[in-house]
């Protein structure tokens, strides 16, 4: 995972590696665009971060590129711009990271403190994930295949997160909110981010 970039006599690289993201103590990734979130409060202590959930979200759903996921966990969703944000905006949620289709990066909440992403949820008999786990939305649906910069720009902060937490399982919110979720849905390949992560994800399904 930690091959260095392969180097010729002329000191160039032969292949050209995407630098790697960095996560900082308090679980900022830098290289993302930083939208702060008020959905956000404490881990319980000694609460060791062991799980990533991958989601899936577009808002309205099915549309891609617009705003309404920042202003959705930011608070800011107007009710009115869509007969969907209805149903939503007073929703209090969040999560760490939000992959869009081409691939950016954005952080809402620093990886230290609690994302609201999971609501009522369980991986390997142990509930309420949020407590214990890292959200990162996917922009996209159930059924759209999602793209090949999302797949990059996932595997990349994987790797980062691996590094500096105790991850032991990457799930999907189906995973762990079978009943209620059906995020990311069948449109995301799994066997491509073990792929690239070089590890099976889902030890606990
Ligand atoms: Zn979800």
């Amino acid at each position: 995972m930690k091959s260095p970039a392969i180097v010729t006599a002329a000191g160039r690289n032969v292949r050209r590696r995407p630098s790697p993201l960095a996560v900082d103590a308090a679980g900022y990734v830098r290289a993302a665009v930083q939208v702060a979130s008020p959905n956000c409060d404490d881990r319980p202590h000694h609460t060791p971060i062991t799980l990533a959930v991958v989601h899936g979200i577009s808002l309205p759903p099915g549309e891609f590129g617009g705003d309404a996921i920042e202003r959705l966990f930011t608070n800011r969703l107007d009710a009115a711009a869509h007969p969907y944000f209805a149903s939503i905006a007073t929703l209090r949620v969040s999560s760490h990271f939000l992959v869009r289709r081409d691939g950016a990066l954005v952080q809402f909440v620093p990886c230290a403190r609690r994302a609201w992403h999971a609501g009522p949820s369980a991986w390997r008999g142990v509930p309420r994930c949020n407590d214990y786990s890292i959200g990162i939305e996917l922009e996209g649906t159930d059924t759209d295949a999602y793209e090949d910069p999302q797949y990059a720009t996932l595997a990349r902060l994987c790797r980062v997160l691996m590094r500096r937490y105790p991850i032991a399982d990457v799930a999907g919110h189906s995973d762990i909110a079978p009943s209620r979720k059906t995020d990311p849905g069948p449109a995301f390949d799994w066997r491509r981010l073990e792929r690239a992560l070089r590890r099976p994800l889902r030890s606990g399904k």
